[in-house]
This record gives C-alpha cells, structure tokens and sequence, in this order.
C-alpha cells in the first residue's frame, strides 16, 4: 500500500481537486492507497478566525461561516454531476450545521477552550475529505471515506495532542486489513481522545496523520503531495535561488523542518523512521518534477543540505554576577519555562555561566517575563541576578547537514558571510552532533542572511549587485546602456549580477525589487510614484538587499548629503558628484570612516578626471607606502575643450555654449569656468594624498573679468561672455603671441594647492593636450624625476558612466 497525502493548496479548488484524482488514479493502478487530505486551503484559518470572533461576541462570525459554507457548496457542485448533488450537499450542509451550532455557543457563553477550538477546526478536514472521496467516486474510482477520528486516539492536550500508538495502531492495522476498496480517503489532523472527545494534532499535522497510516500499516512509501517540488534548500518564497533537495536523511529533513521548513511537519518522520520507510515529498501542480526523496542514509555527501529560519523568536537573557557558579539556576529557569508549557528553541550559555540566553516563541514572551522574574525574585531583589531581558522580533536561521561534522570551516564561512553582510548576530549555538549550526539574528536581516548563506553554501559563487541609481540624465542613462551591454559578460566572467532595484529622475522614481528591465524603463518610469528621497531611503532599507549600492548621478548638494545615511544602512556609494568629497574634511573623514565601519565601499573615481582611473591609482601608491610630493594637472575636460577650440575665428562664448551642449560642461558652467570645479578635484587629489585641507586653502587666480563672476544666474552669466568678448580675446591674443597654448592648471605642492590659467609652452607635457583629455603628473617618492602619468579624455557622460560603472564592478570583485 501506498500513502499520499494531499496538503491545503492542493486541494484548495475543484481545479486542484481534479488534478489530485489524476494523481490518485494513476498510482491506484497497481496499489492500493490511502489517500490523506487537509483542509481546503485558508479553511483552518477561517474556522480558528470564526471562532475567535464568537468567542469576543462579535456576529461577524457568522461572515466566516458564509464564507466556508460557500466555499465547500460550490466546490461540492463543481465536482459531483448535477444529478447527484442533492444528497452530497445535503450531507455537507448537516455539518455545517453542527458547526454553526457549536459556534453560536461559543458565540453565547465568549468563552473558547483548545477542546471546543478543536471541534471546530476538525470540520475542516471532515469536509474536505467527504467531497473529495465522493468526488473521487464520481470519477469511476473505488474509493471510501473512513473518518481517521475513529483511528486514532489521543491523550487530551487539545489543539497539539499527542498520540496514543499502541491503541492507535491496532486499529487502523484491523481497518485497513479488513478493507476492501482500492482507495481510502481519510481527513488529516484530526483525532479523538480516549473519551472520545474531538482532538487536533497541531497545526499541519496531516503530513503526521499520513505518517502514523503509513507506519502502522507498513505501506510502501509516504508521500506528501504539496505546492512545491520537493524540500527546497530555502524557503522558496524567501530565497529565489532556492532549488528541491534531491535526497536527504531522516534527520537532516527533521532538523530542516524543527527550524522551519513549514513543508514538512516536524513530527511527521519519526513513525515512519523507525520502520525505515521512505518519504518523497512531490509537487501537486507538477506531478513529473522528481521532488526529494527522504530515507535514512542519503547518497547525497554535501555537508549542508539546507538552510531554514524560524520567525517571531524573542530571546531572552537571565545574566548576573549571582549565578556564576551556583548549581541549580538552570533548572529552576527551565523549570519555570515548562511550568508555563513554554517551548524553548535554542540555548546557550557562556563558559562564565554569567547569562544564559534562550530563543521562544514572541507570542510566550510577556508569560516567561511573569514567570522567570517571579522565580528569581529573591535573587533580583538581592541584585545577585537582572530582571529577565526580554527582545523581542528575532528569528533563527539554522544550517543544517550529517556531514558538517567532517568538514571544518562551516561556521567559520558561516559567520563571515553573515558578518561581511553586516548581519548582527545575537546568540549561536551549535549541538554535539554538528547536524546544525543555529544564529539567532534581527527579524529585518531574515531575507539578506538567508540569500547570502545560500549563495554562499549552494550557489555559483555569482555575486548579485543591487543599485539603486539616483539620477537618469546624461550620465545615468549611459549608465544603464552600459550595464545592459555588459549584462551577460558579468554573469559569464566575472560572476556578477547586476541588479538596477531603483530609478529616479527629477520628478519620480522607480522600485522593482526583481530587478528593472533594462530595455523599458523610461515608460515606466514616467508613471512610477513621485519623487521623495526619505521614502527612498525607507525603501532601500526595507529591501535589505545584500551588495546594495546607492549610485548618484546627480550633482546636486542635497543628495549627496545622504550618504552617510546609506553608509549606516551597510549601503554602498558610488558617486560622480563631487560635492560630498569637496565639502568640508570632517565631512570627508566622516564619510570614510561610515565605509570602513559598515563595511559599505564608498567609491568616487569619477570626482577626478571621468573614467581616468585616477584616485584609484594615487590610492594603490599611498596604500602601498609611497608619498606624493607634487601633482600637476589639467583636470578640466571642459576648460580644456574650451581654451582648444578658442582662436581668433571663434568667439568665447560660442565655443562655451558648444561645449554645454557636448556635455563637457556641468550643468551650471560657472562652476567649471570660475575654477570651482577644478578646486574641487585637486582638493580631493590632495585629501586622497593624506593631505587635510579645505577648498578655502586653495590658491585661485580666475581669468573671468568681474561682471562674469558677479552674474547671478547662468543666462546672465552668459550673456556677459559676450559682452566681455574683448577681455577673453585679449587672453587668447597674449598666449599665441607668446607661441604658448592656454590650460587651467591645478598645482598640489608642499602641502599647498592651487589653480589658474596659464601659457604652456610647446616643451611642456601639457601643452598637446586635445580636446577635452585631462592628465595628471603625480611626482612621488618612487617617481621622483620622472612623474606617473595618467592621461586621456576627462570629461563626458560616456567616459563618466564607464567611470561609475568601473567602481560598480570593483565592489563586485571586492
Ligand atoms: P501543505 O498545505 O501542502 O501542507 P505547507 O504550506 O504546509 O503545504 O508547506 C509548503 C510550504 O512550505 C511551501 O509553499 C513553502 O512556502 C514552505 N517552505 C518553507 N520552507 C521550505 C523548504 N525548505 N522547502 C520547501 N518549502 C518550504
Ligand atoms: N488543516 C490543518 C492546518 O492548516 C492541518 C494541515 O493542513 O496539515 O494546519
Ligand atoms: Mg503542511
């Protein structure tokens, strides 16, 4: 005989039903079978929420009951022929009758007890499993109803009874002996006490309903048909990379589903252990995948078979210098715990036995408050030991595997990749055995440890980025041409995935936390939410993505001021905006110092030259011990452009309106022509040295004519290049008399900098420099006499954006 137990969502519509029979009667062929099912999908939930509002003398119980009553009316007449639904809808609006009844008292005296909850609940599967093998036997099969409460005994802790086997197993033998009927449909979870009153088995114990079946009768196998296709390495709803264990040992799968894989119930394999009888676990909407296969030695050797979480812990901490050495403290706390019936899930203390910290349910939080503080009261009083310190909103995540114990460095792997995600840890245990290595971590860090262990333990080693890109004009739209393209080479070579979770331009912004379609996102974006950078920021944290990283295109103060707020949120930043970096240096320091200690690259190469790798270079130097003496530098593409393309046929302001439209200039020009621009990057040149200075130390000697410095906007600005056409002509005549070409120079000397226009003359390096290229000589403690060089185009949104996207992939190889 053959076992098959069919679980909520596989039996949630007529739909489902029907593929349910499909796989029923293609197994009957050569087995008998019985056939285990839950409760219509959402059932048991409806029914606890019905009698929880009679309970509270709320009429809105009646609703539920509308509900369910609805629910198994239509499935009952989409199943059974039109004929014969009379009877069947008859027999199902009896017991809905009886439940109605039991609720209106509940509804009367508010009062509900797990033994009333229970009767209650048990409607569910009595339901279900009435229509489906009636269903079943309007599909031409020989199937029977047997009502499991006449099978299976319990003590009377209702709601979570527990079993009484030798009563238990001598009846469902003697039934199933005495059978007939190819097919036996049973309701799952529900049970009678010696009494012969309604009991529960614990919420989703129809997997342990079929398991006590199929143990008692030495079936061939169990299997328990679900909604996904076999144990995932993850839950699947958590972690998309998740695949189905092929084969796994008793005791990985019972450890797996201790720590929360909800696809197993946990107390479902040891009936069946003990007579070795295998489990697979298969999917109801995809009957050929191969699901996992459970038995007591698996062929599967990889030491970790699965990572699980559990939700809602609280950890609670009993510490004080009282305790240390003093037998019996252990006792009395887990005295007190099981006095309340508190289940505790992890434990440890430290080898200074001065705490000991215990993982529980939240929903038992306050109860083991009341009832460890009253124990210990005498000790509080005495300051010999804390009140309890209660935390709620935790969860464990459990790597779980036979073979750990083989191997070394699994916790160590472990630690580090929850460590290097910036995922706190509060509490750690690991038993003897080494079957399972137990964290206890914040509720909001679940997803982040969850997808780094699996990447980590299971995965390709592929390395996932997820941007969140501030900024879609020139640069940042280059930007996402350019991931785009490189999109398959990333995954292929480098194993990075990168990921573009947010868009904004100036008006809205855009979320997609499975990643934006590269090739349709302006659309989109268009019709996205408005712009709001605190809501961002929520986001961004609320997503909790691992290898976040906030790109800024903008050049614009007020983004930039957010950094740090994403450097403490253990958020990258790669920037082109070279405010952040030019602003005061405690601010600068700040920045830097937020990056090391979240653990967050904070990345500006762009700030200095575009694409031109030069801070990393001048970082490379320092970090491996030289020491800048001088930098001399044309850092301008736009100036450089600019004083290129001015001679005597041209005129200033054409040829620096020419170079806005290009795009060599910032959006506002006279940062680029006053100077400030270049200031700003022989600042950083300079901080980067290990120089402190301020953008008000700097030297600069402007070669604007007053009216232009003093214009108040960039069209007034503009209008006075004109005006002052003769001053720049003048500028332009001296040079090319002196046979000498026109660059803005930024010099970083002894500890001081600063910057001008100036005649270079046909022998100087700078003098061919085309245009809008930059070039830097960094005189150093190694390149003494002859200077490191770094030259070539410094200026523009395409060179920017390889420059950012170049930072992008350094955190991904990093
Ligand atoms: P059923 O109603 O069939 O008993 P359950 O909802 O009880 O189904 O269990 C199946 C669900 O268990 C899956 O849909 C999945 O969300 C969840 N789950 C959690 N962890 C795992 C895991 N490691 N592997 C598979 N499913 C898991
Ligand atoms: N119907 C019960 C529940 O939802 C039992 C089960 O489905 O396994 O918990
Ligand atoms: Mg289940």
């Amino acid at each position: 005989m053959k076992v098959l137990k069919f679980g909520g969502s596989s039996v949630a519509s007529s739909e489902n039903i029907n593929k349910v029979i499909n796989i029923v009667k293609e197994n009957s062929s050569n087995h008998k079978i019985a056939v285990v099912v839950s409760a219509l999908g959402g059932i048991t939930d409806l029914l606890l929420e019905a009698g929880n509002l009679a309970c509270n003398s709320d009429e809105n119980y009646k609703y539920s009951i509308k509900i369910i009553e609805d629910r198994h009316l239509q499935i009952a007449r989409e199943l059974i022929p039109v004929n014969n639904q009379s009877s069947v809808l008859g027999t199902i609006k009896n017991m809905l009758n009886k439940l109605e009844s039991t609720l209106e008292g509940v509804f009367l005296i508010n009062e509900l007890s797990n033994k009333t909850s229970d009767k209650i609940v048990s409607f569910g599967e009595l339901l279900s499993s009435y229509i489906i093998s009636e269903a079943m036997k309007f599909s031409q099969l020989d199937a029977v109803l047997k009502n499991t409460q006449d099978l299976i005994v319990t003590n009377e802790n209702f709601s979570n009874a527990a079993v009484k086997f030798e009563k238990t197993n001598v009846l469902i033998e003697s039934f199933f002996k005495e059978n007939n009927n190819a097919i036996v449909v049973l309701p799952g979870f529900v049970s009678l006490t010696e009494k012969g009153e309604v009991s529960t088995l614990g919420r989703g114990g129809s997997d342990y309903t079929a398991a006590i079946i199929t143990a008692a009768t030495n079936a061939s196998i169990l299997e328990i048909w679900t909604d996904v296709s076999g144990m995932y390495t993850a839950n699947p709803k958590i972690v998309k990379q998740a695949f189905p264990i092929k084969d796994i040992s008793y005791q990985e799968a019972m450890e797996l589903s201790h720590f929360g894989a909800k696809v197993l119930y946990p107390p479902t394999i040891q009936p069946v252990l003990e007579k070795e009888i295998p489990i697979v676990i298969k999917n109801t909407f995809d009957a050929k995948a191969d699901g996992t296969l459970i038995t007591k030695i698996s062929s599967n050797t990889n030491p970790i078979k699965g990572i699980s979480h559990i939700e809602d812990m609280t950890l609670i901490t009993l510490e004080g210098s009282g305790m240390i050495g003093i037998p019996g403290f252990s006792k009395r706390l887990f005295g007190a715990l099981s006095q309340e019936k508190i289940n505790v899930s992890l434990i440890t203390q430290a080898s200074s036995e001065h705490s000991i910290c215990i993982a529980i349910n939240n929903s038992d939080a306050e109860n083991a408050k009341t009832a460890i503080d009253s124990e210990f009261s005498y000790e509080i009083d005495q300051h010999k030991v804390q009140p309890l310190i209660v935390e709620k909103n935790n969860a464990i995540i459990a790597l779980v595997g036979d073979h750990m114990k083989s191997h070394q460095g699994i916790s160590g792997k472990m630690f580090s990749t929850l460590g290097k995600n910036n995922v706190n840890i509060r509490a750690i245990a690991q038993g003897a055995s080494e079957k399972n290595i137990s964290a206890v971590i914040s509720h909001k860090d679940i997803k982040k440890a969850l997808n780094s262990l699996h990447a980590a333990f299971f995965e390709d080693q592929t390395k996932e980025l997820n941007l969140f890109i501030v900024g879609v004009g020139n640069v940042g739209g280059k930007l996402l041409e350019q991931i785009k393209k490189q999109e398959d080479y990333l995954i292929e070579n480098l194993k990075i995935q990168v990921r573009v979770i947010a868009l904004t331009n100036s008006k809205k912004m855009l979320f997609n936390e499975d990643g934006i379609d590269l090739d349709n996102w302006k659309l989109p974006l268009e019709n996205a939410e408005n712009l709001d950078m605190d809501l961002f920021h929520e986001k961004v944290t609320a997503l909790n993505f691992r290898n976040s990283i906030f790109v800024d295109n903008t050049a614009n103060e007020s983004i930039s001021n957010l950094y740090a707020d994403y450097l403490k949120e253990s958020v990258a930043v790669v920037t082109c905006n070279k405010i952040a970096c030019s602003s005061n240096y405690s601010n600068y320091l700040n920045l830097k110092k937020l990056a090391r200690e979240y653990n967050a690259p904070f990345l500006f190469e762009t700030n200095v030259g575009a694409g031109l790798p030069i801070i990393d270079t001048l970082k490379n130097l320092i970090a491996s011990g030289d020491k800048v003496s001088k930098i001399q530098a044309v850092l301008s593409g736009s100036l450089n452009f600019i004083f290129n393309n001015f001679n005597e046929q041209t005129s200033f302001y054409d040829v620096v309106q020419q170079a806005g439209i290009e795009g060599f200039t910032e959006p506002d020009p006279r940062i680029d022509l006053s100077g400030v621009d270049v200031m700003r990057k022989i600042l950083i040149l300079a901080r980067e040295s290990g120089t402190k200075l301020e953008l008000s130390d700097i030297e600069n000697d402007s070669f604007l004519p007053k009216s232009s410095l003093e214009a108040n906007s960039v069209a007034d600005f503009m209008e006075t290049l004109k005006t002052e056409a003769i001053h720049f002509n003048k500028i332009q005549e001296k040079a090319a008399n002196h046979n000498c070409r026109l660059k803005y120079v930024a010099e970083f000397d002894n500890g001081n900098a600063k910057v001008g226009l100036k005649e270079i003359s046909p022998d100087h390096p700078f003098y061919n420099l085309d245009g809008s290229d930059n070039i830097v000589l960094f005189f150093t403690e190694r390149y003494s006499k002859q200077p490191l060089i770094i030259k070539g185009a410094g200026a523009g949104a395409a060179v920017t954006a390889s420059g950012l996207f170049a930072d992008i992939i350094r955190i991904g190889n990093n």
